[in-house]
């Protein structure tokens, strides 16, 4: 057995819960070790719908291009009626990007690529996926988690500060914790394959059957390549034989289409979707993200979308108070991440209903631009002053005049670990001493930047915080410094001038 390896954070899971929290803290500079059960990165394209939410995370995390250039639009949907004719139509809310918001659109990008790109930002901010290791037990000692892991070197142990359990659905952590996942199995079983195929076009999305659970059949051709996602409903008992054979009879007996032919099946898995909420996402030094907090029927792409957010949202705060802040920060966790994960809960039980019916179409209730953290208590008070932007929300972008008069966006200057410090008018309007963590943007007046169509809602001397996850913390007066200085003594190691 091998001593303390000590660790500030032990990340259990490297899915896309897991490898987003290793990138947020490797750029933070914060010590982890990021394992996963598996032997080398799983390869199907289950949560292939990555929302304008996500992109702008993505964005913040340097690997937005990467994502993009991995995946492509949705194509539209092929609809076929029992006559064999066909409609053509767009299901996803589709729109030009705004100065406020730069990804109006979901992207098709299949999960082992997104994954893809994630590790390899990993390793250029220093980092790695540690494969073939295994969680097995661990314990808290209220200082720290103690975890021993398996892995071809035998059973080492490592004390960390923090366990991080992203292990998915199944999750070991949240059952060693005995927090409760309540919910329901929602009586659907489904196939989701990723198989190559003669006979059908790649430039749509094909749809048959649809609104029939007992027959419904679709084909989603997935970019840069020659696979298909397939999705079914199934029978709730008996095999699934997701061979090529198997998956070849199972088409066949759904269609008359004997020109579609099944060549190589890459990944396959026969699945139940469950609605199910984990009771609490934190006991002592341990954490839950992602599936491992909650669990969604796939519809809507939105199970994916979640758990790289829950990651966004607990980075900072664990690099936070790792760096000195009120450990009592990071309970905002669980308080703001858990009522998101009930309201996704909720609608895409919603949109399985409709798809029932054959119902397909998703609009702007999926793009996850709109949630935010109102009412957290990160996130005090109502402001009269902010232009409809109150603290709780997500600080839109906006198009700004830099020094020579050329645009600048305001997402480029959030980008990075830190805190931000919008200030209508100089840099005296600012009122505090710089420190470390916190960059100061003045605008307009005399100050660094100009904006020209006043979006941003500020009147002179007016200031707003802007969080490191791109939320708006709270909005201060002229006259209002000691409140501002109070709110960062509660996100940030102490003052040092
Ligand atoms: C069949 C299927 C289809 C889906 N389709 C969609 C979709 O269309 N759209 C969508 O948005 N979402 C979809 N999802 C959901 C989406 O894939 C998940 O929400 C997403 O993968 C969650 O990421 P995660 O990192 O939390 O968990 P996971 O991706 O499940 O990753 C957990 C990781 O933890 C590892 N692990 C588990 N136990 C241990 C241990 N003890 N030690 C070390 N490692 C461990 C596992 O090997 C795994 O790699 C689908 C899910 C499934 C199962």
């Amino acid at each position: 057995m091998q001593s303390d390896l000590n660790v500030d954070v032990l990340i259990v899971g490297a899915g896309a819960a897991g490898l987003t929290l290793a990138v947020d803290l490797a750029r933070r500079g914060v010590t982890f070790r990021l394992i996963d059960g598996l032997d080398g990165p799983f390869q199907g394209s289950r949560g292939k719908g990555i929302q304008p939410r996500t992109l702008e995370v993505f964005e913040d995390l340097g690997v937005v291009d990467r994502i993009a250039a991995a995946g492509s639009l949705y194509p539209p949907q092929r609809v076929y009626g029992l006559d064999g004719g066909f409609e053509d139509t767009q299901e996803f809310s589709i729109a030009a990007s705004t100065d406020s918001e730069p990804y109006r659109m979901p992207l098709l990008v299949p999960q082992f690529r997104t994954e893809a790109v994630l590790r390899d930002r990993i390793i250029e901010l220093g980092g790695r996926v540690e494969y073939g290791v295994e969680l097995v037990s661990f314990g808290d000692d209220g200082d720290a988690a103690v975890a021993s892991i398996a892995g071809t070197d035998g059973i080492q142990t490592i004390r960390c500060r923090y366990l991080i359990g992203a292990d998915g659905g199944r999750s070991f952590v949240r059952r060693a914790l005995s927090v409760e996942f309540p919910g329901k199995t929602l009586g659907v079983r489904a196939i989701v394959a990723d198989i190559e195929i003669d006979g059908l076009d790649r430039d749509v999305w094909h749809r048959f059957n649809a609104g029939d659970m007992a027959r419904q059949i679709s084909f989603c051709p997935l970019p840069h390549g020659d696979v298909f996602q397939l999705q079914a409903p199934i029978a709730l008992g008996g095999e699934a034989d997701l061979s090529v054979a198997g998956l070849q009879a199972f088409i066949d007996e759904r269609l008359s289409m004997p020109a579609i032919r099944v060549r190589a099946v890459h990944w396959a898995s026969a699945y139940v979707m469950n609605a199910r909420l984990a009771e609490h996402y934190r006991v002592g030094n341990v954490f839950l993200i992602g599936d491992a907090a909650h669990i969604h029927p796939p519809t809507g792409g939105q199970g994916l979308n979640t758990s790289v957010q829950d990651a966004y949202n607990l980075g900072w705060k664990l690099a936070a108070v790792l760096a000195g802040a009120p450990p009592v920060l990071l309970d905002t966790y669980e308080e703001e991440r858990r009522p998101v994960a009930a309201g996704m809960l909720g609608l895409a039980a919603g949109l399985l209903d409709k798809a029932r019916h054959g119902d397909m179409r998703r609009g702007r209730e999926v793009h996850q631009l709109d949630l935010g953290y109102r009412g957290s208590s990160l996130a005090p008070g109502m402001s009269e002053r902010t232009n409809g932007i109150q603290p709780g929300d997500r600080m839109p972008d906006s198009v700004l005049r830099g020094a020579a008069g050329q645009p600048r966006r305001l997402y480029d200057l959030l980008a990075g670990p830190h805190w931000t410090l919008l200030v209508a008018g100089d840099a005296g309007d600012a009122d505090v001493p710089p420190r470390a963590g916190v960059n100061v943007v003045t605008i307009d007046g005399d100050g660094q930047l100009r904006h020209d169509n006043g979006q941003l809602g500020l009147a002179k001397g007016e200031r707003r915080l802007v969080r490191p996850d791109g939320y708006v913390g709270a909005c201060f007066g002229p006259g209002e410094t000691h409140a501002m200085t109070d709110y960062l003594s509660h996100v940030l190691p102490p003052y040092r001038s």
